[in-house]
């Protein structure tokens, strides 16, 4: 499979937050958001290697870190995510799988972080093949309960402005069953004034709610830089 990066670092995201982990970021990805800020292991795609499922197993154990977080890009596009899970799971890795939800694969995970991509995800002004592609995509609640039915997760939701939450709301009326305390809200935000900006009224209405805010701990961390 393809791999753009693969780095430790902390778990800058969700219910793991701080965790030490090694990252593996595959390449490619089936949407093409407007906010994507991992442009050069999506839909830009050029960078990387393509490694067996025991060369990647191999750099992990290098690490030492128990936790793997298989990141993307989308890294459900791989049929090869389900030996490389199953080795790490084997040897009692930790693993998270984070996706945006469009692909369902028989991985073993510990953590499912699911991000639904909303409408404020669709790449105004890309060709109109673009963003009928991403439309297409993006919405595949079905598969997003699948998957919730089956590993531990996260819904990890990305909020630009208060209408989005209103959205929110719809998607997971039309979810059906789900655990309020595992619906995340992240602003979005690529630098920490940005994020702290929209702090406040998520923070407010996630607890209003049930639901938790999701800072993005990297950014406070290490700012908007790759490999962190
Ligand atoms: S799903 Fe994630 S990786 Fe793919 S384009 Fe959207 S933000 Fe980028």
């Amino acid at each position: 499979m393809r791999v753009v990066e693969l780095f430790q670092s902390k778990q800058g995201e969700g219910l793991w937050t701080g965790a030490q982990s090694t990252f593996v970021r595959t390449g490619g990805c089936n949407l093409r958001c407007c906010f994507c800020d991992t442009t050069y292991a999506s839909w830009q795609c050029e960078e990387g290697e393509t490694l067996t499922v025991e060369e990647i197993v191999e750099r992990v154990e290098n690490y030492g870190n128990r936790h793997v977080v298989l990141t993307g890009g989308e890294p459900m596009l791989y049929s090869e995510l389900i030996p490389l899970t199953e080795e790490l799971a084997k040897r009692e890795f930790r693993i998270t799988i984070e996706t945006a939800g469009t692909l369902d694969l028989p991985v073993k995970c510990d953590l499912i972080s699911i991000s639904p991509k909303l409408s404020n995800s669709t790449p105004v002004g890309a060709p109109e093949s673009v963003v009928r592609l991403h439309e297409t995509n993006r919405n595949r609640i079905e598969v997003v309960r699948k998957l919730i039915s089956r590993y531990p997760y996260q819904l990890k939701f990305v909020v630009d402005l208060p209408e989005d939450l209103l959205e929110v709301e719809e998607y997971l009326q039309r979810l059906g069953e789900f655990d309020k305390r595992l619906v995340l809200l992240m602003p979005m935000a690529t630098d920490v004034r940005a994020m702290r900006l929209k702090a406040e009224w998520i923070t407010a209405y996630a607890q209003a709610r049930g639901y938790r805010y999701c800072p993005r701990m990297q950014l406070e961390w290490y700012g908007d830089r790759r490999g962190t």
